[in-house]
């Protein structure tokens, strides 16, 4: 099998005495959109800077189609990086800023000239290439470093929260272009955010990571239906999280209001502290929760609730519900219906197979 694209072994590095990355591993195949999706300081960052050799690692391997690069300077790698603050060269016009890459690697001026004007048709500024950065807007500027970015077609373009500075709107329709580029080019691209909404629209995979470590690497699908432990379970989306333990003969007991409801759907093998009778946390999406017209009925486990707050969420209703000690959360579309207010009697209820387990406590 040919060797991936991006292979990452066991990567450590510390900041003086914290430990930003803790073991990572990682592949990343050709024409892959990868996400590094994690809370602020995560160290996703950090590993973004690793691959792009702006930072050495204190132990693991950064391969690239096979080679270690891993104490490469930057200019040697087979990659590019798009900043957050795009980083033009504000004296340098549109056109030459894109041409700067290809001229240091000593393409001659004029077939610099011809692949920068390529680059920029390609990101839709091709009436631009005269103009200065500071005559652009943001979005404008944002297609530019990335129009320089991929003049040199690289393999790989790591991208560090590039459309942080933009505003929601043009966020949104940037982040349909990069991803439309990104399929156009077939480059392989590794981008750091913090907004999951982002990571889950643009991305094949989507890496989770938590205090310096990955929890979870699969696609946004899996992530938010399977997530591995609580943590990815709270981190993407809205959850309600049911305590309980495994009751020792391969099932569990997990509570729902104030009965526990038997369980024996697929869930974490005991692991350290999580045996017989170690904890286990259910998770339930909203959108599984059903609000429903009979105690009975079949296929759902219920229990009856008060309802402690309407939320209209702008064409889909978010209905809180008081079961027992927990507060829990169910989620339809379309706005909220007469009769339901705080204070109402109802029963909720779910399908065993939409609960998913994890080891552990809930998150407080
Ligand atoms: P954010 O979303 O806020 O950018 P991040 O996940 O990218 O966060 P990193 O920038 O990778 O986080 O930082 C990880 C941790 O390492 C943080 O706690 C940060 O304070 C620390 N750190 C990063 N760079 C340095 C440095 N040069 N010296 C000391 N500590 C650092």
């Amino acid at each position: 099998m040919p060797p991936a694209l991006l292979s990452i072994r066991d990567l450590g590095k510390r900041f003086g005495g914290f430990h930003a990355l803790k073991g990572v591993s990682l592949e990343v195949e050709h024409g892959e959109f990868i996400a590094l999706l994690g809370p602020s300081g995560c160290g996703k960052t950090t590993l973004l800077r690793c691959i792009a050799g702006f930072l050495t690692p204190d132990s693991g391997d950064i391969r690239i189609g096979g080679d270690s690069v891993t104490r490469l300077p930057p200019h040697r790698r087979p990659l590019n990086t798009v900043f957050q603050n795009y980083a033009l060269f504000p004296h340098m016009s549109v056109l030459d800023n894109i041409a700067y890459g290809p001229r240091r690697h000593g393409v001659p001026r004029g077939e610099a000239a011809e692949r920068a004007a390529q680059a920029l048709q390609l990101v839709g500024l091709e009436a631009l290439g005269a103009r200065y950065p500071r005559e652009l807007s943001g979005g404008q500027q944002q297609r530019v470093a990335l129009a320089r970015a991929v003049v040199n077609r690289p393999k790989l373009l790591l991208l560090d929260e590039p459309l942080s500075a933009l505003d929601m709107k043009l966020r949104k329709r940037m982040q349909i272009e990069l991803k439309h580029l990104q399929e156009k080019l077939g480059i392989a691209f590794v981008f750091v955010t913090h907004d999951q909404e982002e990571a889950m629209s643009m991305a094949d995979r989507i890496v989770v990571m938590n205090r310096g470590l990955i929890e979870q690497v699969g696609s946004g699908t899996a992530v938010y239906a399977t997530p591995a432990t609580r943590f990815v379970a709270e981190f993407i989306g809205e959850a309600n999280f049911l305590p309980g333990a495994a009751d020792g003969d391969g099932g569990l007991r997990l509570a729902f209001g104030t009965a526990a409801v038997p369980y024996s759907g697929p869930h974490p093998a005991p692991g350290p502290g999580t045996g017989a009778g170690g904890s286990r946390t259910g998770v339930l999406r909203p959108e599984h929760l059903e609000l429903l017209d009979r105690a009975d009925a079949p296929g759902f486990l219920t229990e009856r609730g008060i309802v402690e707050d309407v939320i209209n969420t702008g064409g889909q209703t978010l209905v809180m519900v008081r079961v027992g000690d927990a507060l829990l959360a169910s989620r339809r579309l379309g706005m909220p219906g007469a009769g339901l207010g705080r204070g109402t009697q109802v029963v909720v209820g779910f399908r065993p197979e939409h609960l998913h387990v994890v080891a552990g406590e809930p998150v407080p």
